[in-house]
């Protein structure tokens, strides 16, 4: 069966596609069968990996409000080595209204997941800005949860939000979510506040911040718009050996331990 993580954080432009999609090309240039799930209507991630969102004749929309199940078959492949992918349209934006009159509304993710789960070593939720049915159906679906966080004023309390959502989750709906780790975004070396955010957060959340820092890079920016992803894109690029050592440890935290970073 697939790890399966929900990249997370109630926060809009803190990096979550952008990490989801070069994490996914990462697993998957080391040899992980990676399938990216695009939970947000915004389809950032569908469109980053080099889909067009207009020209889908079926997206995850579909087959969340019970329209029609998902073979492997059905998912798209992208172009990138070993990463396929479940996309996103607009419609999903009402899935809100769509799921309302939807029995046990916070599992049709993971009732979509379970049979596509053994054909993946990893699957990648990309979730949207807010706390809605659809972030609850990504953290209901998942094992893990990777926060992506940006080290600046207020991180903080930005996260004590994101960890209260996912102990009601854990409670109410997944018992077996777990925090994976946060990851470290839009980083700047030159700050010394950026420092202390991340001493904070090294004190708080001991031993599960990832030690790789991706820092702010025009190049990671770039890379959306031609529809890669930074190893694709500048493979050399200080950006794209950020997120292989991310994805590095997050094999190891994944594969070896089955516990987060630093355990
Ligand atoms: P989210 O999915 O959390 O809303 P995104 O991944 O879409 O965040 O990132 C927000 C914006 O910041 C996007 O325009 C993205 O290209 C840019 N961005 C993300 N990470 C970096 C980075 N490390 N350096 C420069 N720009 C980045
Ligand atoms: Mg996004």
């Amino acid at each position: 069966m697939g790890h399966i993580i929900a990249v997370s954080n109630q926060k809009g432009g803190v990096g979550k596609t952008t990490t989801c999609v070069n994490l996914a090309a990462c697993l998957g240039q080391a040899g992980r069968r990676t399938l990216v799930v695009d939970l947000d209507p915004q389809a950032n991630a569908t469109s980053a990996l080099g889909i067009d969102p207009h020209q889908l004749a079926s997206t995850i929309y579909q087959a969340l409000i019970g329209r029609a199940p998902i073979l492997p078959l059905d998912l798209t492949p992208t172009g990138i080595d070993n990463v396929s992918l479940l996309p996103s349209s607009m419609d999903l934006a009402a899935a809100e209204i769509d799921l309302l009159g939807v029995e046990n509304r916070e599992h049709q993710l993971r009732r979509i997941l379970e049979p596509l789960s053994p054909s993946f070593d990893y699957i990648l939720i990309d979730s949207p800005p807010s706390l809605n049915i659809l972030s609850v159906n990504a953290l209901s679906a998942a094992r893990w949860v990777l926060i992506p966080v940006q080290a600046e004023f207020m991180a903080l309390e930005g996260l004590a939000h994101v960890i209260n959502i996912v102990q009601r989750i854990h409670a109410g709906f997944n018992p077996s979510l777990e925090l994976l780790g946060l990851a470290v975004t839009l980083y700047d070396r030159r700050t010394r506040l950026a420092a202390e955010v991340v001493r904070e957060l090294e004190t708080i959340f001991d031993g599960k911040v990832f030690a790789s820092r991706i820092t702010r890079s025009v190049r990671l920016s770039e890379a959306p718009s031609h529809g890669k992803p930074i190893i694709y894109y500048d493979p050399k690029s200080p950006g794209a050996r950020a997120y292989q050592e991310l994805s590095e440890e997050i094999q190891h935290a994944c594969e070896k331990t089955g516990l987060g970073p630093g355990a």
